[in-house]
């Protein structure tokens, strides 16, 4: 998608470790705007899907889930991320490895909020080794709802992320493809895309 990539180009700040900083738009002040337009292009792009609940997992996921969620006239829930498993209710569990924070989450929904009746959008900031969008996958298939598709907003086409997730046939749509960077150059390499 030209406008994010034109706003990543100018915005956006490369750091070692393969770690893109894009806070001043995408996830911590957020260009509503920008994920007004965002939200429009998913729905073009899975337009041929049934989808009526949209999964992302917080913190970062959130802003840009409900920006989505409105154009698709779906619910969002957020997976929380906890330290300590607190049963209060029936909850779906699993662990997700944060790839900045280098640490690994016990992660949860509550049941009541992820059914079989459910058909489910993933929408995550980012997709760079796959371990968020895994784990989401995990807990809507827990609960035996069904996947149709993940929407991601900048994907890290150099890192394995995007071949784990396809390769379990599932739809990911990136609005950004970024198939190399280099911090100390500041280079910054975007797939081709159609979007
Ligand atoms: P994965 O689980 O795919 O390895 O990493 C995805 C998660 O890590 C996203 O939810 C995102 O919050 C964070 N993340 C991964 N790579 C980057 C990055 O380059 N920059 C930022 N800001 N977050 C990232």
């Amino acid at each position: 998608m030209k406008l994010l990539e034109e706003r990543i180009r100018k915005d956006g700040v490369i750091k070692p470790g393969n770690v893109l900083k894009v806070d001043s738009f995408l996830n911590h002040q957020m260009d509503v705007t920008l994920f007004n337009e965002m939200g429009k292009e998913f729905v073009r792009l899975f337009q041929h899907k049934k989808i009526n609940k949209i999964l992302t997992i917080e913190a970062s996921g959130i802003g840009i889930a409900c920006i989505c969620a409105q154009h698709f006239q779906v619910p969002v829930v957020f997976a929380k991320k906890t330290q300590s498993i607190n049963l209060d209710g029936e909850m779906l569990t699993t662990k997700i490895e944060s790839f900045t924070h280098k640490r690994t989450y016990d992660v949860i929904v509550s049941r009541k909020f992820l059914t079989t009746e459910d058909h489910v959008l993933i929408i995550d900031d980012f997709l760079a080794n796959g371990c968020a969008v895994d784990g989401l996958i995990d807990l809507v298939k827990s609960a035996g709802a069904t996947v149709e598709g993940v929407g991601i907003a900048i994907e890290k086409g150099f890192q394995s992320g995007g071949k784990l997730i396809r390769d379990k046939g599932v739809q990911v749509e990136s609005l950004a493809i970024i198939d190399f960077m280099d911090a100390e150059n500041e280079i910054l390499e975007f797939r081709k895309q159609e979007i």
